[in-house]
């Protein structure tokens, strides 16, 4: 038998924004965008936050946004 999801297992993390119910990411919201932002300013791997691909496509365009509008930095000093 193959290997199937176990909906059961309370360890698999869900994403954040579906966990929300947020269809939409606000780029005026640094506060937020920072949880998925690293120390070094990066963009933090989706395996590692459990965002699904749908939301971290529009989380990616968010903090590019923030980034161009000054709300964060590109890189941490
Ligand atoms: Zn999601």
């Amino acid at each position: 038998m193959a290997f199937t999801k176990n909906s059961k297992n309370s360890s698999v993390k869900q994403c954040f924004f579906c966990s929300q119910n947020l269809k939409e990411i606000d780029y005026k919201d640094p506060l937020l965008l920072k949880r998925f932002v690293s120390g070094q300013g990066k963009i933090v791997d989706p395996q590692h936050t459990a965002t699904c691909s749908k939301h971290q496509r529009r989380l990616a365009q968010s903090i590019k946004r923030a980034r161009y509008m000054g709300l964060l930095s590109f890189v941490k000093k």
